[in-house]
């Protein structure tokens, strides 16, 4: 089995192959919950599915300008042409949040060898200055000392995109994350779901870790000494919740409706949950 949104990943099968203990865990849990089976088309292609769907009813609050914890430590894929684009377009922005384009010419790499960088390259900067002189994902930036954030995120509501802009931009593997997809070595069934309690022995992610899906983490003394601010518990809303936008513009209307419903009907989550929410895709700092 495969984790379907790392299939793209620079570093490749190393990252993308589950184990076969990972596996016979997937597959246990999967066989154990209730699940939705919908086909999607994801990216133009259609997949069968089979969905986990009470996860979505899990707390979740993605507190990024306050988070210790980066998730953008590393580049998630290869770029595509779309991002590649966008940034070609925006250099001065891209160079004013990343500093890439600075930190390039400090090496001695001229102009046209970062162009051709940004086109060519698997994380559009030199290859031996990946994770060296470029820090973290290429496409990261801290805005202050405390977080660190998506440059192309933020270069997209700095230029007032649309929510469909941003998902065409981002990888869709940060659009999602931290959504799990693992996909059938033939890709014939992809399986849903979310990092928690349940999955966290077969997931990519995590959970233990991860305070934005991980609402008693932040209660703990441990967390509180790294992360003294931020990540108040009362912000914690269901994943449906947060990331509606996402999920609807990525997979569709009747995959986001068949979710809710359910979970209101199984009273997992109540119609008022969406009441006043800043849906984080257009949360800015
Ligand atoms: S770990 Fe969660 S809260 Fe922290 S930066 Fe990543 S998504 Fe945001
Ligand atoms: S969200 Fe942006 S900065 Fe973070 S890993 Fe993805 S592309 Fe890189």
């Amino acid at each position: 089995m495969k984790y379907f949104l790392f299939l793209n990943h620079p570093k490749g099968k190393d990252v993308y192959q589950l184990t076969k203990k990972r596996e016979f865990l997937l597959r246990e849990h999967f066989k154990h919950i209730k699940t939705l089976s919908m086909n999607l088309n994801i990216n133009g292609q259609n997949y069968n599915c089979i969905i986990d769907y009470t996860a979505f009813s899990n707390l979740s609050n993605f507190d990024c300008f306050n988070c210790q914890d980066p998730c953008c430590a590393d580049n998630p894929t290869i770029y595509n042409s779309n991002t590649r684009d966008f940034i070609l377009d925006n250099l001065v922005l891209y160079n004013s949040l990343t500093k890439n384009i600075d930190i390039l010419q400090e090496n001695g790499y001229s102009f046209d060898d970062i162009l051709n960088s940004i086109q060519n390259d698997n994380s559009m900067v030199p290859e031996k200055t990946v994770e060296e002189e470029i820090s973290l994902c290429t496409c990261s930036f801290k805005p202050n000392n405390k977080s660190t954030l998506c440059a192309l995120h933020s270069m997209c509501l700095e230029k007032k995109l649309s929510s469909e802009d941003i998902i065409r931009i981002k990888p869709l593997v940060c659009n999602l994350w931290p959504l799990e997809i693992i996909a059938e070595d033939d890709m014939s069934l992809l399986y849903i779901t979310l990092p928690d309690d349940f999955t966290t022995g077969f997931t990519i992610e995590d959970y233990y870790d991860t305070p934005c899906i991980n609402k008693e983490l932040v209660s703990s003394a441990t967390f509180r000494r790294k992360n003294p601010e931020g990540f108040s518990e009362k912000n914690y809303v269901p994943f449906i919740v947060a990331y509606k936008e996402t999920l609807i513009k990525i997979f569709g209307n009747k995959f986001f409706n068949s979710i809710k419903n359910l979970l209101i009907s199984e009273e997992l989550i109540f119609e008022s949950d969406f009441d006043d929410i800043k849906e984080q895709i257009f949360k800015k700092l």
